[in-house]
Order: structure tokens, then sequence, then C-alpha cells
């Protein structure tokens, strides 16, 4: 656990623990025998403050305390983890940019870097962790752009602790009930765009239990638990398969249904990932029913989705009557509850999480929204590393 009082910027004590430069040898930490200088101070033109430089005696790159900062580069530098916690709590986009009077791109673009920071801090707080309960799993079903487009967004949840483990994504092809007009409608997107592939919800549950499984000792059984939706075993089929293939071991596999006509009730053995899902329809505009603020890119969803995460797990009581345990300490990653500026203390680098593929494409931004076609944008991540 990282110490609470200080950010980089305002710790009279902070040395740099590695060096910033992706490129560099020693920006891995604790590369022994690295070498770096004082190099200075810088003072801000907007404040007048004050922070120490220095200087890598290995690549020569230079930096100060500000490098180490989550909002480092950011002009809005109070903002980052305000708007991580008001989105939390059912603002949409425009609503939170009415209320901190910025504009809607300043806080999209917030969010988006909110959701990079939440998927490598989940990531670095969940490096030794070891999986001891029951996993739950299923899509929680929502859109980007419009009806048309529907997707799931698949969450992997402990039993027990109610950890959210994982999430991934699935486009999907819309079903259900539909007008004439409606099913033309989807007939042309379908010539114009393509189908969405049919095998998503099974490729993409693959991800997720793959990573899950990591996670699992390979002594002890995994207990899969969901509903009867058909992809889910052969989800499982492809998981040992894939496993077999690269020769990893995996622990055997326990997958038990519930239907979804159960109670959704506590002692519904799924009742952590309805639960899940609930919050996150509950806690983000962007999911509501019926609301003008749904998703407009799919990759904006997985954003808000990290930011959900970190939040269901570190920042919010488990119960609302059950004191200040959190999910994360149940889990045992975490001995105290979190609030959002501890989440942002510090800045994380993409090169020390060992971020998984699927991970890289989040992080990157490498999400694409089927109904934009060409006119993808993706986001230059300049000072990413
Ligand atoms: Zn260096």
């Amino acid at each position: 656990m990282t110490s609470i009082r200080h950010t980089p910027d305002t710790d009279p004590y902070f040395t740099p623990p590695h060096c910033p430069n992706q490129n560099c040898p020693f920006h891995i930490p604790g590369v022994p025998d690295w070498k770096w200088g004082f190099h200075g101070v810088y003072t801000r033109r907007s404040d007048q403050r004050s922070f120490r430089r220095f200087r890598c005696l290995h690549c020569f790159r230079t930096f100060s305390t500000r490098t180490f900062c989550s909002d480092y580069w950011l002009r809005e530098r109070d903002l980052l983890p305000k708007v991580a916690d008001i989105a939390s709590n059912g603002a949409g986009l425009r609503q939170i940019a009415r209320h901190y009077r910025v504009a809607h791109s300043t806080v999209a673009r917030l969010i988006a870097r909110g959701g990079r920071h939440c998927l490598l801090f989940h990531k670095e707080e969940t490096k030794n962790l070891e999986i001891a309960e029951p996993i739950a799993f299923d899509g929680f079903e929502t859109f980007e752009y419009s009806q048309f487009f529907p997707f799931h967004i698949n969450l992997a949840a402990g039993r027990k602790s109610w950890f959210l483990y994982e999430l991934t994504d699935s486009p999907l092809r819309r079903k259900g009930r539909m007008t004439p007009g409606q099913r033309r409608r989807r007939a042309e997107l379908e010539a114009e765009l393509g189908r969405p592939d049919p095998k998503a919800v099974e490729l993409g549950t693959t991800t997720l239990l793959c990573s899950v499984l990591e996670r699992i000792p390979t002594d002890q059984p995994a207990v899969l638990e969901s509903d009867e939706h058909p992809a889910y075993p052969r989800a499982i089929r492809r998981v040992v398969r894939e496993a077999e293939k690269v020769k990893r071991k995996v622990s055997a596999i326990i997958h038990r249904t519930i239907s979804s006509r159960a109670a959704r009730a506590r002692d519904n053995p799924l009742f952590a990932i309805n639960l899940a899902d609930l919050l996150f329809r509950h806690s983000h505009a962007n999911h509501r029913r019926e609301t003008i603020a749904f998703s407009k890119r799919r990759m904006a969803a997985i954003s808000r989705a990290q930011v959900f995460r970190v939040w269901r797990n570190w920042v919010k009581r488990r119960t609302e009557n059950g004191g200040d345990t959190t999910a994360a300490m149940v889990a045992g990653v975490a001995e105290q509850r979190l609030d959002w500026d501890d989440v942002f203390r510090r800045r994380l680098f993409p090169g020390h999480a060992g971020l998984a593929e699927f991970e890289c494409r989040y992080y990157a931004g490498q999400v694409f929204t089927a109904a934009l076609g060409k006119r993808q944008q993706v986001h230059e991540l300049r000072m990413a590393f």
C-alpha cells in the first residue's frame, strides 16, 4: 500500500523510484545501480510553484517531481479524482462539464485518462492476488452509438468478496423485438458495416476467464458460475484448448449454471454479479435505461467501466450498512478503504504493469465503434509512456 499523505510533488523527501523514459533500462523500478542527479528547479508560470528536477545519468532524460503525478501534463490539475467521483455517482458527461465549468470534451478526456489509470491501478494492486473463491461471470448488456449496436461488458466477480476481478467486451448483433422499419435499418447497416462476429461473446468470455484462471492456483479446482448462455460452455472449452496449445497448466474447471429465472436474492450464487450489474447501471449515467447519456463510443464505455471497477472494489463500501469494509479488503488486496485522492496519488506507468494483449488495446484506446466506419479517431497518447 502506498503512502496516503503526499503526492510526489508535495512530498519534500520524494526521490524518483525509476527513470520515466520507457526506453531506458532503468525504467523498471528496482534495477540496481541506477544513478540520477538533481537538475535544478522548475517554476510553473500559472501559480509560481516550484518543483525539483532530476536527470537520469544513464539516458540523460530530465524530469521533475510532476512527472510522477497522475495529473502530469493536465491543465485542470485537481479535476481527475473529482471527475472519477462524480462520474461514479450518476452524472453524465455534460452535467459534469456544467458543474465544473469546463468543456464536455475535457471531461471526456479526463474520464479516458481516469480509465487508463484505473486499469493500471487494478493491475498494480492485484499483482500478487490469488483467487480462493468461486467466480460468477456474466455479460452486462448495453449499447454504443445507437440501439443498433449493443455490446456486452463481460464481468467476473468473486462470490464471497464481490470483488470485480476482470472485465472484457463483446460487440453483439441487435436482437429482440424490432419493427419492420428497424429490421430494414439493421439490414442496411449490416450491408454497409458488416455483421458483428457471432462468436464475440464466446471470445470475450474466453479472454475474461483466461485472465481469471491465471490467478487461481493450479492445484485447486476453479469453480465458475454463470447463467445458461450457450456461448459459455464453448468459451470454457476454448480456454482449456488454448492453455493446452501453449502447454500452460490450468486448474480443473467446474462450471455450474444457474437459471436466469432464479430469484436474484442474496443466496443466488450469481448474487455478486447481479449486484455489480445493478450498481453499474445505477451509478454510471451512460447505462441507464432510456437515457440520452448513453455511450457514443464503446471505448468510452470501457474507460468508465475501468473507473467503475476501482470504485466498486476499493472506494465504495462493500455494503452500505457494513462499516468501512470494501470488496478489496475482503479479497485480501487492501487494508483500508481508499478515496479517489488515494487512487490518483501517483502516476502509474504502463511499462510496469505487464498488461495482457486485451488490456493493451484498452490502454491504447484501440476499441473501435463499428458505426463510425472509416471515421475512427484514435487519441494519440503523446505522454502516456
Ligand atoms: Zn533513463
